[in-house]
């Protein structure tokens, strides 16, 4: 007799557990994917998913609790595709290379990915790591170990030598060495199949490579071609073979046709994107992330002497204006656009300037909020629980103070961020 006696009051102590849930009451919801906001909305939040949304502020039942967003514009979390959580720009940036170790890299990055978190991202794409640590990142905050976003990495770059991405370029010839496809060095197809590998083996999500010059890279060209076609089809099939898409840091109009061409899912940048490129991405659906905020930020920084080495100043006082000019053509032309801004030039926890940047460019406003949740949900395959606030995804959310639609800039003051129903923070 006492035996099932007990399993009934354990069954009736879990449903009740269970039904208690916390209702949200958002004075505004943007939900991502309706063309208008709705007012009155009571969004329903039970362990880590959203169970309703519904009209009007819903009185809670017994044991439920409310959140008051009643003053407040409520919209799903943020994705950013295109950051590099161990690295922020500095005056000093290369010395780095010589003075930081792992550890230096691992608790920096800590750092950044709850700015990133808390400025209302929750979920990010890194596009370049150091050491990997992005990977021990993405374990420690899917663990709850530490705050920060959902992480896609592609850890380290793949270029070829004296590439964007070649980790010695700029060092004194008797510190270069010859680095290969272990440390992300291509230069033919078989390193582009083993450097692939790699990067799988290690546990990256994500294939980033360099198909061009690049502004920061201590190299006299922003702009030329790195890659061969036949390099660029043997990164993108045998990342195809693991399940991985590949993203394309790109300026300059060759390299990136080329990249396109080989079928790689995202350019980044695109600084010189003519009209036979977009036309030829519009045809794959190959994605362009604009990162407005790197162009900016470079251009800004070019004016301080000093500040850059000097073959890197003239290419980040040019690129600014073009990219954003650029961003304008491809939105006109119908080019796929995803958000990304490449924090870690400009500072993590900024990265909703970008916003304000692309609805000056000419986006309006609720695509560029659709391009960093639902557009950026779809195109990273996660969209079945991401990027919108709807029943059954996961409750990640935010609040801002006003109206977004009437100011853009309301969304780089977010005061409420929940990541699968968890509350990270709320002033
Ligand atoms: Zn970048």
């Amino acid at each position: 007799m006492k035996k099932p006696a007990f399993a009934l009051s354990l069954s009736l102590l879990l449903a009740t557990s269970v039904d208690a849930a916390t209702l949200i009451h958002a004075g505004r919801l943007i939900d991502g994917i309706s063309p208008n906001a709705a007012t009155q909305v009571t969004i329903t939040v039970d362990g880590d998913k959203i169970t309703a949304v519904e009209r009007g502020f819903t009185k809670p039942a017994k044991g439920d609790s409310v959140i008051d967003l009643r003053d407040k514009t409520v919209l799903p979390g943020l994705m950013d595709m295109h950051v590099h959580l161990t690295a922020e720009y500095s005056k000093d940036d290369r010395l780095n290379d010589f003075i930081m170790n792992e550890a230096d890299y691992a608790l920096k990055a800590v750092k950044y990915a709850k700015r990133t978190l808390e400025s209302g991202f929750t979920v990010v794409r890194d596009l370049g790591d150091a050491f990997n640590v992005t990977i021990a990142l993405r374990k420690a905050i899917n663990r709850g170990d530490v705050p920060g976003p959902l992480i896609f990495t592609a850890t380290k770059i793949l270029s070829s030598t004296g590439g964007a991405g070649d980790p010695t370029n700029g060092w004194a010839y008797h510190l270069q060495d010859d680095p290969g496809p272990v440390e992300g060095v291509v230069n033919s197809v078989e390193d582009a199949r083993k450097t692939v590998r790699q990067r799988y083996k290690e546990g990256a999500d994500w294939i980033k490579i360099t198909a061009t010059g690049g502004v920061l890279s201590v190299a006299k060209s922003g702009q030329n071609p790195e890659l061969t076609d036949e390099e660029l089809r043997a990164i993108v099939d045998t990342a195809a073979d693991y399940g991985m898409r590949v993203a394309a840091h790109a300026h300059g109009t060759e390299g990136m046709q080329r990249a396109v061409a080989a079928g790689v899912a995202s350019i980044e940048h695109g600084t010189y994107m003519d009209d036979e490129v977009m036309n030829l991405m519009k045809q794959k659906g190959t994605v362009y992330v604009p990162t407005l905020m790197a162009g900016e930020w470079v251009g800004e920084q070019a004016k301080i002497e000093g500040f850059f080495p000097e073959l890197v100043r003239p290419k980040a006082a040019a690129i600014g204006p073009v990219i954003k000019e650029t961003f304008a053509r491809a939105y006109r032309a119908g080019v796929p656009i995803v958000f990304g801004t490449d924090s870690g030039v400009s500072a993590h926890g900024d990265n909703a300037q970008e916003f304000a940047l692309m609805v000056h460019a000419g986006m309006p406003t609720m695509e560029a909020l659709q391009a960093a949740t639902s557009v950026a949900a779809r195109f990273l395959g996660i969209e079945e629980t991401h990027g919108s606030i709807e029943i059954g995804k996961q409750a990640d959310l935010i609040a801002v103070s006003g109206d977004p639609i009437e100011n853009i800039k309301v969304m780089e003051r977010v005061t409420f961020v929940m990541k699968g129903g968890e509350i990270f923070k709320d002033h």
